[in-house]
């Protein structure tokens, strides 16, 4: 329990029933590389998280350990339209975030800092995040704003100005498309069928090395975090299952020779745009 939690303010029923049906954010230009042709589509692979429009309401991650603020916090949210998981551990945060369009984020957690929750967290996702905290001082909202928080609001918060900032703060943010194929040479990666080739030659992967492939040829020439990688495919960027992550990766070498996978020591992967 954090001691200095305050209570949320009950602004009475009716609160927050405004219309949030309208906000739609823009998708990125494809990428232009020539090398490596992406397509676009609706496709989701698993793991992935932001939609483009929120005329369904967003799904919010409430981290907060305190129960009466948390279901404040989740039926003023649920009256605006958004569905909420809340969570009171920052392990969990880390677990759940792979759906949620926004998370709220208290900094004093059950099992760790919000302030360490968010470094955490921001290792592999621009998931926008609004600090809400009791914390006050200048130098906890410097620190959580370095740490990549998009806004820091101090309990107790009203609640009209919490629903405002959710959604100028999701206005603000482009999520990453997703690619539902991939073309590098002579492989190409049909994300949505789950169905890989090598000129004529069909691969059979497992779906933890399918998931590897993708977590790193949809961004091809870019380095990719180990983290980012568990967190893609295992949905948990902190697992202790690295062990069997590099067995993974080097089936996936074996079974796709024609793939050019770099390792970058003590930064992760690049999956080469020319095979
Ligand atoms: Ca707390």
């Amino acid at each position: 329990m954090d001691a200095l939690s305050s209570r949320m303010p009950s602004d009475g029923p009716g609160d927050g029933d405004e219309a949030y049906a309208d906000i739609l954010v823009g998708s990125p230009p494809p990428a232009t590389d020539p090398y490596v042709r992406l397509t676009f589509g609706s496709f989701r692979p698993p793991g992935s998280t932001h939609r483009h429009a929120y005329d369904e309401g967003m799904h919010v991650l409430v981290a907060e350990d305190d129960g009466s603020v948390a279901a404040a916090l989740v039926s003023a949210l649920q009256r605006a339209g958004h569905s909420c998981t809340r969570v009171a551990r920052g392990s969990d945060l880390l677990l759940r975030h792979h759906d949620a369009h926004i998370v709220l984020l208290d900094l004093g957690l059950e099992d760790m800092d919000g302030l360490d929750a968010l470094r955490r967290l921001r290792a592999v996702s621009q998931v926008p995040v609004i600090v809400v905290t009791a914390r006050g001082d200048e130098r906890s909202t410097v620190k959580a704003l370095s740490l990549g928080a998009d806004d820091y609001l101090v309990k107790p918060v009203r609640l009209h100005e919490l629903l405002a900032r959710l959604v100028a703060v999701t206005r603000r943010y482009t999520p990453p498309d997703e690619p539902m194929r991939v073309l590098a040479g002579s492989i190409d990666i049909d994300i949505e069928a789950r169905r890989v080739t090598a000129g004529e030659r069909e691969v059979s992967l497992t779906p933890n090395e399918f998931g590897i492939l993708v977590s790193l040829a949809r961004r091809a020439g870019q380095i990719v975090t180990r983290r980012q990688v568990l967190d893609e495919v295992w949905g948990d960027a902190y697992a202790t299952s690295s062990r069997s992550f590099d067995v993974h990766l080097g089936q996936l070498r074996q079974k796709l020779p024609e793939a050019t996978i770099t390792t970058v020591r003590g930064v992760g992967y690049r999956f080469e745009h020319r095979p």
